[in-house]
C-alpha cells in the first residue's frame, strides 16, 4: 500500500476512496492495525485526512475508509455542527499536522437533519443541549426549502454541502490552504446501507464527481431515492 506521508489532495482523496471501495467490496485490508504501525506512529503522527463527520455509530471512520493508526485526524458531532472547538480542531489537523484533505461525512438517516426537520415542521424544538444541535442544522433545512428540496436524501446533501461552505468561510487557514492548492475541503455522503461514499461539495480538488471514484453526480441531478 502506496505510503501515505505526503499526499497532494487529489492523492490524499483517491486513498480514501480507494479505502472505501474496499470496505463497500467486502475486501478490506485493515492496514496501519499492527504494532509494528503502533510503535512507528507513537512518537509521531501523520495523518493524511481531517474526518469531520456525523457521531452517528454507524459512521465509524477507520472502518468505512479502511485505514488504520495514523491515518485520519477525526472529528465527529451530531449532524456534523460545528462550532469554536470544531474549527480549532480541524485548523489543527491541518496547520500543525499538515493534512492535505478535509472531508465533511454526512449520512442519509441523519437523526440530526430528521429532528431539525420534525421540530421546524411540527415543534417544539427539543431541550438541553440537543437544542443547540437542532438550531446550527437549521440554515441547511431553511435553505433545502429554499432550493425546492424536500427530499431527505436531498435535504442531508444540502447541509453537507452548507457545512464545507462553513468551513471555508469561516475558517482563513483552510480558505487560505484552498486558495494555495495545499488543502482540499470535500463533502461526503454516505449510505449506511451500501455503505458507500458519494461527493457532493468539492473546494480545491477540482475532481468532476462523476470521475471519482465510487462518487457519483450529484445526488440533486438523481432520480429514486
Ligand atoms: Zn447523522
Amino acid at each position: 500500500m502506496k505510503d501515505t506521508g505526503a499526499l497532494t489532495p487529489a492523492e490524499a482523496f483517491e486513498t480514501l476512496l480507494a479505502g472505501n471501495e474496499r470496505f463497500v467490496n467486502g475486501h478490506p485490508q485493515h492496514p496501519n492495525q499492527n504494532a509494528v504501525r503502533r510503535a512507528e506512529t507513537a512518537p509521531l503522527q501523520n495523518p493524511f485526512a481531517v474526518l469531520f463527520g456525523c457521531s452517528d455509530s454507524r459512521l465509524a471512520a477507520e472502518i468505512i475508509f479502511d485505514r488504520g493508526l495514523g491515518d485520519l485526524f477525526v472529528v465527529r458531532t451530531a449532524g456534523h455542527v460545528l462550532g469554536p472547538e470544531v474549527l480549532g480542531s480541524i485548523e489543527y489537523g491541518v496547520s500543525v499536522l499538515g493534512c492535505p484533505l478535509v472531508v465533511v461525512l454526512g449520512h442519509d438517516s441523519c437523526g440530526a437533519v430528521a429532528a431539525t426537520r420534525a421540530a421546524l415542521e411540527e415543534g417544539p424544538a427539543p431541550g438541553g443541549y440537543v437544542r443547540d444541535i437542532v438550531e446550527r442544522v437549521t440554515p441547511s433545512v431553511l435553505a433545502a426549502r429554499a432550493a425546492g428540496l424536500s427530499r431527505p436524501d436531498d435535504i442531508v446533501d444540502e447541509h453537507i454541502r452548507n457545512t464545507v461552505d462553513l468551513l471555508t468561510d469561516r475558517s482563513r487557514v483552510l480558505a487560505e490552504g484552498v486558495a494555495a492548492g495545499r488543502v482540499a475541503v470535500v463533502g461526503l455522503s454516505y449510505r449506511l446501507a451500501e455503505g458507500s461514499a458519494r461527493l457532493v461539495a468539492d473546494r480545491g480538488l477540482g475532481v468532476p464527481a462523476a470521475a471519482a471514484g465510487a462518487a457519483q453526480e450529484p445526488v440533486r441531478a438523481a432520480g429514486g431515492d
